[in-house]
């Protein structure tokens, strides 16, 4: 292109010289019979350099051009070496660049904060509603985060549902946790996409620049370890990086591979606590249990191991194995008993739920009426929609359900009245407390009012005195549980259990007129 530019300027200019010469080289062709040939030579020669100029400005604007077109390609082709595609957020390269520019103008005694997120249970959501739906998600999250952070800082994509902050400047760490306090906010707002809706909660671990470390990397390293300490709590909430927290990560990671090969060799056991009928003193079902003993770890307590299976996407394995052993036990007891079974909120999320409850029934020959499937609050709230759906579903095959829990979560009557609720559950904390507490003794008889009014079972859970048993009993509750009875216990012990009633050992401190 450069080389047809300066030929046709060439061309122009030997044109223009030789109109200046042509006089001095043939000075005889300057007389009156030599004109005609001349004006045609001039003639020519301008023709040409006028068709140089014209091609040479065209071929200029069309380098121009060009010039633009690769400029635009490359500021393009940059843009999308930095930028997440599908939030258009800024991503991980990005953010590692622009860090040195944020730093600079921290002045002493202030930070700024890096903040890492990710969305709570955002892989079976994922994996229920499809991949449409989740990437909508991470788009409103997205916008979300970008709209409460605002001018100031940078967020940013690092991948999957994990995002990253760097915050504006602050003072002090509480200003970071108002700040944390702002986003938690603003994402449990529900999100609604077409006529679904959906609430998700999200972690937040902070680490402080310049307190935790100079370098965004290990920033970015401790803030997650932050975040793996935020969500391990169970709540949408966050966590600043503290020293102690590296060794109990690298504990989890640990836990997380030990559970997914217990879970799949099937070495997760259910274990089974008496309910019992507080009028006869005899046992009207039992609850399932997961119980998990590790070489190393030894005994994890279920409410440190089920919360892992959540996050790994490998409750529903569980479930699946756990309920399948509980049947088949089940069906040796008498058949007035009932088995209760804990579901977590995910599944409630699951619209193949009900067909694999129905089929591990089937496959085990246990009769739905004799299942009770325990939900908290919690499952219903996150989404009421999917939760009436897969509820009404299961109470068609004739399964109860029981709300778990009842008065420590959301307590929104309504739950009841909405859903096919047969049981609650009063949480262990009022009960425990009910004969130190005027308060909890209020809640107790609260519920125990209520659950008659709508004729839905109470059962007291965490009955561990006999004089609360009584007061249970003055109350009218019907149904209780707690170490007071029994803890939970293997199958073959459940069973020895039932012996004993059958035999009118009855094991537990029931009124005796109920023998
Ligand atoms: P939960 O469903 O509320 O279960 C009752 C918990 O209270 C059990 O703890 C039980 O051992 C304990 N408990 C019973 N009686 C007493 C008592 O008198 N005093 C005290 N202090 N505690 C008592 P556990 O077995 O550690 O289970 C804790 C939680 O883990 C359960 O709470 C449930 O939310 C969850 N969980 C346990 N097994 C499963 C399961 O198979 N699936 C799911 N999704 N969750 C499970
Ligand atoms: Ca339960
Ligand atoms: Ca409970």
């Amino acid at each position: 292109m450069t080389r047809s530019i300066v030929a046709l300027l060439a061309i122009v200019l030997v044109s223009f010289a030789s109109l200046q010469l042509f006089p001095l080289l043939f000075p005889t062709y300057g007389s009156d019979h030599s004109h005609h040939a001349y004006d045609i030579l001039t003639s020519v020669l301008l023709g040409l350099a006028a068709f140089s100029l014209a091609y040479g400005t065209w071929a200029t604007k069309r380098l121009r051009k060009e010039l633009k077109v690769r400029s635009s390609a490359h500021t393009e082709a940059l843009a999308l070496a930095q930028h997440d595609p599908l939030t258009g957020l800024p991503n991980r390269r990005r953010l590692l660049e622009a860090f040195s520019d944020l730093i600079r103008d921290v002045k002493p005694d202030h930070f700024r904060a890096v903040m890492m997120l990710d969305l709570d249970g955002f892989k079976p959501i994922n994996d229920v509603y499809g991949h449409a739906f989740g990437d909508n998600l991470l788009r409103s999250f997205a916008d979300r985060l970008a709209e409460t952070l605002g001018k100031e800082g940078i967020v940013a994509r690092l991948g999957g549902d994990e995002f990253a902050i760097v915050s504006p400047v602050f003072k002090d760490k509480s200003e970071a946790g108002g700040f944390a306090r702002r986003l938690l906010t603003r994402i449990n707002d529900r999100f609604e996409f077409g006529d679904r809706q959906i609430s998700i909660g999200s972690g937040i671990g902070i680490a402080m620049y310049p307190h935790d470390g100079h370098a965004i990397t290990e920033l970015l390293r401790r803030a997650d370890i932050a975040l793996y300490r935020a969500k391990s709590s169970g709540r949408s909430t966050y966590r600043f990086f503290e020293v102690d927290m590296d060794a109990s990560i690298l504990h989890r990671t640990l836990l997380e591979q030990r559970l997914r090969r217990a879970i799949s060799e099937q070495e997760v056991k259910a274990y089974y606590q008496p309910i019992l009928d507080l009028d006869t003193g005899k046992i009207a079902g039992f609850e399932a249990l997961a119980r998990w003993t590790d070489a190393d770890f030894g005994a994890v307590p279920p409410l440190q191991f089920i919360p892992i299976a959540e996050d790994c996407g490998i409750i529903s394995e569980l479930t699946q194995h756990l309920l399948a052993d509980a049947c088949k036990v089940a069906r040796t007891w008498p058949e007035d008993l009932y088995l209760s079974f804990n579901l977590s909120p995910v599944q409630l999320q699951d619209n193949a739920l009900p067909e694999q409850v129905s089929s591990i029934l089937n496959a085990n020959d246990f009769p739905p009426q004799r299942l009770v499937l325990e939900i908290t609050e919690t499952s219903l709230v996150k989404n009421p929609d999917s939760a009436k759906r897969i509820l009404a579903e299961l109470t068609d095959l004739g399964i109860s359900i029981a709300l778990d829990d009842f008065g420590a979560g959301h307590s929104s009557l309504s739950y009841l009245r909405d859903f096919p609720i047969k049981k609650v559950k009063i949480d262990r904390s009022f009960t425990e407390r009910m004969l130190s507490d005027k308060q909890c003794a209020a809640i107790v008889e609260a519920i125990l009012v209520l659950s008659k009014g709508l004729d839905i079972d109470a059962v007291a859970e965490g009955v561990e005195e006999s004089d609360v048993h009584d007061a249970l009993n003055q109350n009218g509750c019907h149904y209780g549980q707690g170490f007071l009875f029994a803890a939970a216990v293997s199958a073959e012990e459940a069973s020895g259990l039932l012996d004993a009633q059958a035999d009118g050992r009855l094991p537990f401190g029931a009124k005796t007129d109920a023998a």
